[in-house]
């Protein structure tokens, strides 16, 4: 392929990042797939995809990963920092300990990779980052609190990026999506079961997460693929957006959040968090 670019794709065992490695390494990409479940990225190589052991919590992890990479290819044209997860729980009950690792992988790993690409993709004068960031780095839903501080952070970081990195023809693109159906919904379900039982927050915890399941399970959610034709786009793309928004509800999160009185949007999240009809039928 002319135009085939050296990738290194982070939260690639399962989800966003498992379904975009696939496509980008069908696209003529070399594609290295990195998280820490490395059994998991075992199937991919039948794509061409190198799947690479990587913690985005420890700098060593990080720095052999990268430093692999440039030894066999000379180079990083695309770092998509995509690992991430919802550490959901009222911010009381969330052990401080939890809420700085949910900061560590969502946003210190990705600050960090990007550090580690950027000497390379200057040297070359050509890059592109792309951060998955999220609609819950635009609005606050409940029981979000660390999850929403660290996607904030992310579309912050993402925007100084791209005014620093413009002067070295390094592109900076945040992708923002909607709810979509991965297990990361589960995952923050468990974590906001589990912090909240035994607390002031057991039953509206134990509601709330019953209907983020019953949300991640439902045929009404966005597919992976909407996202991964996002990426795809922005990696491939002479002059990409700065932003994609994609995946049902996303837009009208983003419009809703910023129409309404804060109180009306409290009231919103609070009817979609906690009636439990919302989801249940769907
Ligand atoms: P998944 O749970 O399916 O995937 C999460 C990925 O992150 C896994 O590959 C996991 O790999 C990786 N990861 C987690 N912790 C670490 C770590 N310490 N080091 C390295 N990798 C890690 O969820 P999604 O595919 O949905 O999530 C992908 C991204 O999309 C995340 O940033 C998420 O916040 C964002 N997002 C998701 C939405 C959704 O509704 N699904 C909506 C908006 C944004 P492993 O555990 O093997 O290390």
């Amino acid at each position: 392929m002319k135009n085939s670019k050296v990738i290194l794709l982070t939260g690639a065992s399962s989800g966003i990042g498992y379904d975009t490695a696939i496509a980008l390494a069908e696209e003529g990409h070399k594609v290295y797939a990195a998280a820490r479940r490395i059994e998991r990225m075992e199937p991919l190589r039948k794509y061409g995809v190198e799947p690479l052991m990587m913690d985005v919590t420890r700098e060593d992890s990080m720095q052999q990963g990268v430093q692999a990479i440039l030894a066999k290819e000379g180079r990083i044209d695309v770092l998509i920092n995509n690992a991430g997860y919802g550490y959901f729980g009222a911010v009381e009950t969330v052990p401080m300990e939890d809420a700085r690792n949910q900061l560590e992988v969502n946003i210190f790993g990705l600050a960090r990779l990007c550090q580690l690409v950027l000497p390379a993709m200057r040297a070359q004068h050509f890059g592109r980052i792309i951060n998955t960031s999220s609609v819950a780095g635009k609005s606050v839903f409940y029981y979000g609190g660390w999850y929403h501080v660290s996607k904030y952070a992310v579309e912050a970081l993402s925007d100084a990026l791209r005014m620093e990195l413009k002067p070295f023809g390094i592109d900076v693109v945040i992708i923002e999506p909607g709810a979509i159906k991965t297990n990361w919904g589960i995952i923050a379900a468990d974590h906001l079961a589990q912090t909240s039982e035994g607390t002031a927050y057991q039953e509206s915890g134990r509601v709330m997460a019953e209907n983020l399941r019953n949300m991640y399970l439902s045929p009404w959610l966005s597919e992976p693929a909407v996202v991964r034709k996002a990426i795809c786009r922005a990696v491939n793309a002479r002059c990409p957006r700065t932003r994609y928004r994609i995946g049902r509800l996303s837009g009208a999160i983003v419009f809703f959040h910023w129409l309404l009185p804060t109180r009306w949007w409290d009231a919103m999240m609070r009817m979609m968090g906690f009636s439990s009809s919302v989801w249940r039928d769907r």
